[in-house]
């Protein structure tokens, strides 16, 4: 495009406003934080751009111990702060790995109520019981595997975790069944990256027609050599019935200064891209930001580098208590998504994990924060409110469910095209819930009573509502 067949239309009258002028600080979606911020940590004090941009930099410097947090953040936190860490990290299921870049964006000043700390840093403070009905790997991804590594739930898609290791380690992973090393709470099933085992995931792919969609995860796709990115992706556009495939990773979030500075990992990425669209297949890179904090001028430049190569970017959210459950938290990060060109795709439901009762949120919630976003942003840049119903019913929209008691916190989900002629309960945390509640989870001879009202109350809805 040139200058000259840009229309110049500095003549004309502005017709007369009938919607009020937007005030300035409801753009600050726009306002990305920039300049050389994380010197203000003292561990990073003296890094220059370059070094803090490097990569390798981020991945060699992640913090992995209460100690090096110490080291890092000096007197920035209080004894009373670090006591609290070292004993949340001893009881936690995932193992602690926070890049520099995350450190510098978290709020030292109150790192308690911090959406980022929140995040990757467990207090013992904080920490809540387990609801009753929590297990590990509630999604029961491991029942779905025909082989280990493979989730093969839904009808056309299959989920591929080629690695189980994470440019970071997040509090919440849905898989800390498998991801990260082993904690003193958790041993670990090995998905260690190795061409034996994928060769069968391939394998099975193939000798299934109906498969054409391949979400590859983790794990963590950052994690992905450059050349296993290549291997992986041109193995899989190899086969005819894949039409579509994701690389998932949650770098861009946590660490995007990969994406400025590793030349070889966007390269292999873009060949596989390119080799897609030659082919007409669609090949796109999916995200996980859950806060708008996260999002600075290295996400702005990191998305840019893909955005020019064609690399199409979605984004998954997990609605998390304290880091995206106000209206303000939700809408400025979905308008945010929204301006550094991610589609807003998914908000989940915070899965049933281990230890992180803190972070989850009521179904009410959820489905009060859908309406106040709904309207703020382009509809494909408005994320649709999921909930990942234990036991394998896969993603429902929340508004869906088929019954919802708020004082017992149970809500009932069916799920026809994945497993017809089931119920899927999801749990409220407990803490959420009124006095009521509270009492009838504190006597567990009334678990029973509270499943079964559940079911009878669900299937009489079911059958209200049939068309
Ligand atoms: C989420 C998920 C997918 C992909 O589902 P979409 O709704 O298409 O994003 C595929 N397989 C499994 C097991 C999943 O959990
Ligand atoms: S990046 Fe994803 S897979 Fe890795 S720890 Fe975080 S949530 Fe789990």
């Amino acid at each position: 495009m040139t200058i000259s067949s840009i229309i110049d239309f500095t003549d004309a009258s502005i017709p007369t406003p009938i919607k009020a002028r937007v005030a300035p600080e409801r753009l600050e979606h726009r306002e990305l934080l920039s300049g050389e911020w994380w010197r203000k940590v003292p561990g990073y004090a003296e890094v220059d751009e370059a070094t803090f941009l490097d990569h390798k930099w981020q991945a060699k410097n992640s913090v992995t111990s209460a100690k090096k947090l110490r080291e890092v953040v000096g007197d920035l936190a209080t004894e009373a702060f670090y006591a609290d860490v070292e004993e949340g990290l001893r009881l936690a299921p995932m193992s602690v790995r926070v890049s520099p870049y995350l450190m510098s964006i978290i709020d030292w000043a109150e790192p308690y109520g911090c959406p980022v700390r929140r995040q990757f840093i467990a207090v013992a403070t904080s920490l809540r019981g387990d609801h009753p009905k929590l297990g590990l790997d509630s999604l029961r991804e491991q029942d779905d595997a025909p082989t280990p590594g493979l989730t093969h739930r839904y009808g056309d898609k299959a989920l591929f975790l080629p690695l189980d290791t994470c440019p970071v380690y997040c509090r919440f992973c849905t898989r800390s069944y498998a991801i990260g090393l082993d904690t003193d709470q958790v041993e670990k099933v090995a998905l260690r990256p190795n061409r034996e085992r994928w060769k069968t995931a391939f394998a099975y792919i193939a000798s299934r027609p109906e498969l054409e969609d391949i979400v590859i995860s983790g794990g963590d796709a950052y994690n992905l050599r450059a050349e296993w990115i290549r291997e992986i992706g041109m193995t899989l556009l190899s086969l005819p019935n894949v039409r579509r495939m994701r690389f998932a990773t949650k770098g861009p979030a946590v660490m995007p200064q990969k994406l400025i500075t590793d030349h070889e990992w966007v390269d292999a990425l873009t060949e596989v891209v390119e080799e897609g669209r030659r082919l007409g297949k669609d090949v796109m890179l999916h995200t996980h930001f859950n806060s708008a904090h996260e999002i600075t001028e290295h996400s702005r430049i990191g998305i840019q580098r893909l955005v020019e190569r064609g690399i199409h970017v979605r984004n998954q959210t997990v609605l998390q208590a304290g880091v995206n459950d106000s209206a303000e938290a939700m809408t400025l990060l979905v308008k945010r998504l929204a301006y550094i060109n991610v589609h807003a795709y998914y908000v989940y439901m915070h899965d049933l994990v281990p230890m992180v009762e803190d972070l989850r949120t009521s179904l009410a919630q959820g489905m009060w924060l859908e309406k106040q976003v709904r309207g703020s942003a382009a509809g494909f840049n408005t994320p649709t409110f999921v909930c990942d119903a234990p036991g394998g019913g896969g993603k429902r929209a929340i508004h869906s469910a088929d019954y919802y008691d708020r004082v017992t916190g149970v809500s009932v989900y069916t799920a026809p095209a994945v497993r017809p002629n089931e119920l899927f309960y999801y749990f409220d945390p407990i803490h959420a819930l009124p006095a009521e509640g509270q009492a009838r989870w504190a006597d567990a001879s009334e678990h029973d009573k509270m499943m079964e009202e559940a079911r009878v109350g669900a299937l009489a809805n079911i059958e209200r509502m049939r068309p």
